[in-house]
């Protein structure tokens, strides 16, 4: 027999199929063992977060929790663009028998937000940047709690090895808020110096749904994200003497005013799209019509060819505009789509919904609810896109408190999520729920 009983048993549990029922009480029965030590492990990273590619602590923390729990670990483990800079990857390798490999992914940095949240466990870090100016870091994406879960995680599939054959790859990554921690991983070689993945796993938390759920969705999750960089060249001069000049700042405002309406005439209208001038600089006197605007836009888009799609348009309308006020050919506008950008996250269908089913099974169906796609961007969505190219599926765990959250629903209001100061999971049950879905989900894919 694969399970060991955690309750009394009944002749209809075993019936009922393969493990749901008693080695789903054995699961919660272990995983409500370890939830003081995961809590107050959260509360500590919550209270020293790291910033993007300095994830010393945290990762250092992670390692030796690996380590303890005997799996293979590596750690500084990735190569960035940059030199000197160092990666904090970590990768932990369990080899159990035959069978798949499967990864599962957390991202481990925090964000330069001051945190206005009143938590007891709050955190008061400050650093300076490198103008010199302090900024506070908080886990304001809710990282720490992706950590905790992982750990937990790291400790149910350690325990539960009888009941599982093949490999059990968990990363954690640095850098995800500034999408440039899974490619310091890939680059340097982490699908060819371990174990190559069958399947690829990770999970976000978010304040839309109430801690206890999970959601998941097939396809597009997630949004790809562009940025966009436009120097619109004109011809300076005498701010009283514009027919002498050919005026920038008023061709980069319709330019600005003609890309809203890619989305609003061009994309079809049942597929988001997103196109946003962010900043939009130019000129330095009353007086004096300048030779240059900048204009630097995000574009979010949902797969390869819509991205391909706006930013041709882009292109076009910025090059029609300029030509429309006279600019010379030699003059047109300068495009630049910044190298680093982030592919939509698409979850494979097959794979979701082997998850899903794990998912209803570990946590009952009342509790896994169909997702939603997000405008927001990961750079999870880069494992899928390096050979062998595996499947990847990222699931969404609820982390708000749950009378808050009816509260807003009753409201109409929402409550701060990710990226706000405000933003706060319950770390009970998100982190119960969140260790028992992912247990589940990997046990499904590693199952005898
Ligand atoms: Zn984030
Ligand atoms: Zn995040």
């Amino acid at each position: 027999m694969k399970y060991k009983l955690g309750l009394p048993l009944c002749g209809l549990a075993v019936l009922c199929g393969a493990m749901p029922l008693f080695a789903q009480s054995d699961l919660d029965q272990r995983v409500g063992k370890e939830m003081d030590s995961l809590v107050a492990t959260y509360k500590h990273l919550h209270e020293n977060p790291e910033l993007s590619t300095q994830e010393k602590e945290s990762s250092a923390l992670i390692a030796a929790e690996l380590r303890k729990l005997g799996y293979d670990v590596t750690d500084h483990f990735g190569q960035y663009d940059s030199p000197g800079l160092v990666s904090y990857g970590i990768v932990g390798v369990l080899r159990n028998g035959l069978g798949p490999t499967v990864y599962v992914r957390t991202d481990m940095d925090a964000l330069p937000i001051i945190e206005n949240t009143g938590l007891p466990y709050a955190s008061h870090v400050k650093v300076k940047r490198p103008d010199g100016a302090e900024v506070g870091v908080m886990h304001a994406c809710g990282h720490d709690i992706h950590m905790s879960v992982f750990i937990g995680t790291a400790r149910m599939l350690a325990q539960l090895k009888s009941q599982w054959s093949g490999t059990l790859i968990l990363i954690g990554q640095p850098a995800e808020e500034m999408v440039s921690g899974a490619s310091a991983m890939l680059r340097a070689g982490l699908f060819t110096k371990f174990p190559k993945p069958d399947y690829v796993l990770a999970l976000h938390d978010g304040s839309d749904m109430p801690a206890g759920k999970v959601s998941w969705r097939e396809g597009t999750l997630l949004a790809g994200a562009d940025s966009v960089d436009i120097t619109v060249r004109g011809v300076g001069g005498h701010g009283a003497a514009p027919q002498a000049t050919k005026d920038p700042i008023l061709i980069a405002s319709e330019i600005v005013v003609a890309l809203q309406t890619i989305v609003s005439r061009e994309m079809d209208p049942q597929l988001p799209t997103v196109v946003t001038v962010g900043s939009f600089h130019a000129g330095t006197k009353h007086n004096i019509i300048p030779d240059e605007a900048h204009l630097q836009l995000t574009v979010r888009t949902m797969n390869p060819q819509q991205r391909e799609k706006v930013l041709a348009a882009i292109t076009r309308i910025a090059n029609g505009i300029a030509a429309a006020a006279g600019v010379p050919a030699e003059r047109a506008p300068v495009i630049e789509v910044a190298k680093d950008y982030v592919p939509a996250t698409i979850n494979n269908p097959e794979l979701t919904r082997r998850v899903a089913a794990a998912l209803e099974r570990g946590l009952g169906k009342e509790n896994v609810l169909p997702g939603k796609a997000a405008m927001a961007s990961e750079d999870f969505s880069l494992y899928a896109l390096q050979d062998p190219k595996p499947p990847i599926c990222m699931f969404q765990l609820g982390a708000a408190d749950p009378a808050k959250w009816q509260a807003a629903m009753q409201n109409g209001t929402h409550l701060p999520g990710p990226h706000s100061p405000e933003f706060a999971p319950v770390p009970e049950p998100t982190i119960r729920t969140g260790v028992k879905a992912m247990t589940s989900a990997v046990l499904e894919l590693l199952k005898k």
